[in-house]
């Protein structure tokens, strides 16, 4: 009996292994596939002013746009481009699109909004990020913020450090993604060339149930402010939660409450609207 459970335990873990092998190729296949046939999309989120409520720019978020499977979000694919050799490609490629993006918007609305992109913690090890972005030109830099997740900074705090302070003299607006998930430590904070701090979501989602949330979120805006950087908070959903971010002094807010993230068709529809509402 022992040996048949055994056998069946293999077979299982085999029939396991090769659902996930098979997975991974069918989605590595898609994602050649949209990279060839540039099927790869930025839906744009608003981000706004706290006080004022008016949009000041927009978060890039990359979706492939299938022909039969519709919008795929990042989930399926970001893991598998992140940790292949299409990184290289991939990234390029959204650098170029997004001065697209920046130039469609400015046809139609004759003034430039700040787009922030999100980079792979690879490209800044790499230091290819550095490649993409000389490929933005001169006089578009300004709008292009560049958000990294706090996880780069869990090693090689000094070549990421190098990287940033090549960007900020290139003109990026820098911004610190998912801030309090990752490396957390308040030494490295100081030393970091950043403009802005986005306070991750997980912090947002308990900040009007815990005490204990809103005191972490009220002292890194205190923290923020201090170090003369800005804060944006992602993933507001309720009005409880912007009236308490407002209260403690975020610069920015963001998320379902105000806009989930659009396709360029909308985000063109909604700033006129928006328009003639103010
Ligand atoms: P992130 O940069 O932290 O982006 C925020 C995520 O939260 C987005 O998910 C956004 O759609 C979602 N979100 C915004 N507001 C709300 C809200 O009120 N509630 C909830 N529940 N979610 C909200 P998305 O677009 O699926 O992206 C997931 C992650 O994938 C991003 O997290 C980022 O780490 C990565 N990613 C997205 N686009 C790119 C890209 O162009 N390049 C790279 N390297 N990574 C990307
Ligand atoms: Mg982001
Ligand atoms: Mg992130
Ligand atoms: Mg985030």
């Amino acid at each position: 009996i022992a040996k048949k459970d055994g056998e069946n335990r293999f077979r299982f873990y085999n029939e396991e292994l090769n659902k996930e092998i098979t997975e991974y190729f069918d989605n590595m296949k898609m994602i050649i596939k949209a990279l060839e046939e540039k099927r790869f999309v930025f839906y744009l989120q608003p981000i706004y002013d706290t006080t004022t409520l008016n949009v000041t720019g927009f978060e890039a978020l990359v979706r492939i746009n299938h022909p039969e499977k519709g919008i795929i979000l990042p989930v399926k694919f970001i893991d598998i481009v992140e940790k292949s050799a299409l990184l290289k490609d991939f990234e390029k490629y959204l650098f170029e699109m997004i001065v697209d993006y920046l130039k469609k918007m400015y046809s139609v609305f004759n003034c430039y909004y700040n787009i922030a992109i999100n980079v792979s913690v690879n490209s800044f090890k790499t230091k290819d990020i550095l490649l993409y972005a000389k490929n933005i030109p001169q006089e578009l830099i300004r709008f292009v913020n560049i958000e990294v997740t706090e996880r780069v900074f869990a090693e090689n705090t000094e070549d990421i450090i190098y990287v940033l302070n090549e960007l900020k003299s290139l003109g990026f607006t820098i911004e610190i993604d998912d801030f309090g998930t990752g490396y957390s430590s308040l030494s490295y904070i100081e030393k970091i060339p950043t403009d802005i701090i986005k306070i991750d979501m997980s912090f947002v989602r308990k900040i009007n149930q815990c005490s204990k949330t809103k005191a972490v979120v009220k002292t890194i805006i205190e923290l923020a402010k201090g170090l003369g950087l800005k804060t944006i908070a992602e993933g507001v959903e309720t009005a409880e939660q912007y009236n308490i971010l407002k209260a403690l002094g975020c610069d920015f807010v963001q998320g379902y409450y105000f806009a989930k993230p659009l396709s360029l068709d909308d985000v063109l529809s909604y700033i006129k609207e928006k328009k003639h509402i103010s």
